[in-house]
């Protein structure tokens, strides 16, 4: 095994902490990747916290991952040693389902094995994420970055970025089209950042009306507050496409009646049961869909996509010793728009 250093929670109510633990030695599909940047997801929060469900301790967090290959196995293809990597949501899966076959392996009928918080396919040995100086990766699950993207801005794009560019693309949205970009957090401003590039006309609906001057400035045209409820009212049926990118409860029935005849709208966040009023769809034929990550095709394209518009999150970089500070703010909505972790500090103890 190779020593590796993280930060571990070792359960629900413990902060994160230095653990020492091992990855292992390169087979010859995998690659060795040295990190240098993590992002910080508010899923990482959730799981740490445990509050989907039963978490796997110790863990170490972490699916927006950045680095370098320092090894690589006989059978590697895509890199060598030197190629700048990332690493996103998943690190394996079945690779013989229907989805798997089609590279939307985030949607792997047997499960994918995420990055942490998981087991690898033999059900037993624990994944550990990016909040570490080193991963043992199979190399069919990184992605090349290309090269222009500045590296703590890239890693966001892996868990923030594929979660809104893949729903663009699936659904179908046009250039032109009129779409609205619900919550500018970490999501929702890659998605602002992506839906202008594609040429569509980008509206932010969003609680807080401090965000307009961001939201401007981030590529959207119009920017709505719901701090004053009429303005349900006066933009009825006003939009093409909606990504609701929010994972505090909220009113479905009155963002979908800000769609048009035949209008979609898709979720990419996980709040609590909500309720759906049947004519909220019915009377003007909308759809209410939902959508995950994106597949390592799709993955990498985005990544190409990036590098091509100029597009990369909005950071603010930490050391990991500022790691329990960065969750407070992330719960609070207080930063813009992602923290990463500069991985060269877990080398300072
Ligand atoms: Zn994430
Ligand atoms: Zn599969």
């Amino acid at each position: 095994m190779l020593a590796t250093r993280g930060y571990a929670a070792k359960g629900p109510a413990s902060p994160l902490e230095p653990y020492d633990f091992g990855r292992r030695e390169p087979g010859p599909r995998d690659i060795l990747v040295d990190i240098m940047y993590c992002g910080v997801c508010h899923s990482d929060i959730h799981q740490v916290r445990s509050e989907w469900g039963a978490s796997i301790y110790p863990m170490v967090p972490g699916h927006e991952i950045i680095g370098n290959v320092t090894e690589a196995g006989d059978k590697v293809k895509k890199f060598k040693v030197g190629s700048t990597v990332g690493i996103g949501v998943f690190v394996d899966s079945c690779r013989e389902c229907g989805p798997c076959r089609a590279e939307e392996e985030e949607y792997c009928e047997k499960g994918v094995t995420l990055t942490y918080n998981c087991y690898e396919r033999d059900g037993k040995t624990p994944t550990y994420g990016g909040y570490s100086t080193r991963i043992t990766v199979d190399e069919a699950y990184a992605h090349q970055i290309p090269k222009g993207i500045p590296l703590e801005r890239a890693a966001p794009l892996l868990c923030a970025g594929i979660t809104t560019y893949s729903p663009l693309r699936h659904f179908g949205v046009k250039a032109r089209d009129q779409i609205a970009v619900v919550g500018l957090g970490g999501l929702g401003h890659m998605a602002v950042k992506f839906a202008k590039a594609m040429g569509m006309k980008v509206t932010v609906v969003s609680h807080s009306p401090s965000k307009r001057d961001d939201a401007l400035r981030l590529g959207a045209e119009d920017f709505i507050a719901t701090s004053d409820q009429s303005v349900f009212k006066k933009n009825v049926m006003r939009f093409d496409f909606i990504l609701d990118t929010v994972s505090a409860g909220h009113d479905l029935n009155a963002y979908l009646n800000l769609l048009r005849l035949d209008g979609t709208m898709v979720m990419v966040g996980l709040p609590e049961p909500m309720l759906l009023t049947a004519s909220a769809l019915v009377d003007k034929r909308r759809r209410l869909a939902g959508s995950s990550n994106g597949g390592t095709r799709e993955t990498q394209e985005m990544l190409d996509f990036c590098a091509k518009h100029n597009i990369a999150s909005d950071v603010e970089v930490i050391p990991i010793q500022r790691i329990e500070e960065a969750y407070d703010r992330t719960v609070r909505s207080d930063v813009r728009y992602r923290f990463v972790i500069d991985i060269a500090s877990l080398n300072q103890r």
